[in-house]
């Protein structure tokens, strides 16, 4: 039987997937990710991999390829990566991976291979065009097109969440002023609803938030206000919302996509936010793009990545990339 593992690895948690030949997912764990240096991590990763075949009683010999999706800039043809949340600055993890494991390994963005899990398995199934977009702690976007995920110039595709517009005020930490990541995205969402209580907001939120703990409110928080019928903490969804859609609208007249899958911590905040959403994006574009414009949640939950990924590295083995 041969195999392939997905990784995805952000600042919390390496998550690893181990696949059988068919693409099914066979077994799966999850650690704290390692975050003292890149060589502890490097290490950690491997070990993560050999662990996973020897609990499936699978030889290292089956194992085909391995794919990783990771936060930040990544070169995906030499598998280079450089990552705010990790401990790589200019990091070849591909190459390192692959003479500790012995076997091709293929390094992506994680928010692309979310999109390519979920094109290839999940919500985006079936369909030609896929946009996917990823709103949690970060925020980011992916294209894939008849199969191919686009990388852009440089890899820089997708990076959605750093246009900066000038009616947001916050400092990005990209060190850019404005930047839709600065709302839209969980930080974003607190950081919304902090500013409007101390602006004088009035309600369930400023009751259970008084100025003496505001700075702990977070963006469940505020979801749980919304539940429970605050009608402030609502519009931080609806404003969220339709800053987002100044970004999706350019992009479906771009790029006509079959389906937009959004997902993340903030697009968990389901109705309130998609059904604002779509209002939003409809409004702004022609009959014939709104007749076909199906914007849905993840259908992999948090498993899209390992799909994506594993998938991503047995595509790139075949076509001869970092080998
Ligand atoms: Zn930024």
């Amino acid at each position: 039987m041969s195999c392939r593992i997905g990784m995805d690895v952000g600042g919390t948690n390496v998550v690893t997937g181990l696949f059988d030949s068919e693409g099914r997912l066979l077994r799966r764990s999850k650690v704290r990710t390692i975050k003292l240096s890149s060589c502890e991590l490097i290490q950690q990763l491997a070990g993560q991999c050999k662990e996973i075949l020897a609990a499936e009683g699978v030889r290292e010999s089956e194992l085909e390829a391995v794919g990783i999706g990771l936060p930040g800039f990544i070169q995906s043809e030499s598998g280079v990566v450089s990552s705010a949340n990790l401990p790589f600055n200019d990091v070849p993890v591909a190459t390192r991976l692959q003479q500790l494991l012995g076997v091709p390994v293929a390094v992506e963005n994680d928010v692309k291979m979310v999109v390519y899990g979920e094109y290839l398995h999940g919500a985006g199934k079936g369909y030609s065009h896929v946009l996917g977009l990823t709103i949690g702690t970060g925020m980011a976007s992916a294209w894939v097109s008849d199969g191919r995920l686009h990388e852009g110039a440089g890899g820089l595709a997708g990076e959605i969440g750093h246009i900066s517009f000038p009616d947001i005020s916050y400092m990005c930490g990209c060190g850019m002023k404005g930047c839709l990541e600065t709302v839209a995205s969980t930080a974003g969402i607190a950081r919304q609803a902090r500013d409007g209580l101390k602006a004088g907001w009035v309600g369930l939120l400023a009751e259970r938030f008084p100025p003496e703990i505001r700075d702990e409110l977070t963006s469940h928080d505020v979801w749980q206000a919304y539940l429970d019928g605050d009608a402030f903490a609502g519009q931080v969804f609806q404003r969220t919302a339709n800053w987002l859609s100044r970004v999706l609208v350019p992009s479906i007249a771009l790029l006509s996509p079959d389906v937009i899958i959004v997902g993340g911590g903030v697009a968990a905040a389901g109705d309130i936010f998609f059904d604002s959403l779509r209002s939003y994006v409809s409004a702004s574009l022609h009959p014939l793009y709104r007749e076909r414009l199906r914007i849905v949640p993840p259908s992999l939950g948090d498993d899209g990545g390992l799909y994506g990924s594993a998938e991503f590295a047995l595509k790139s083995r075949k076509i001869g990339l970092r080998i």
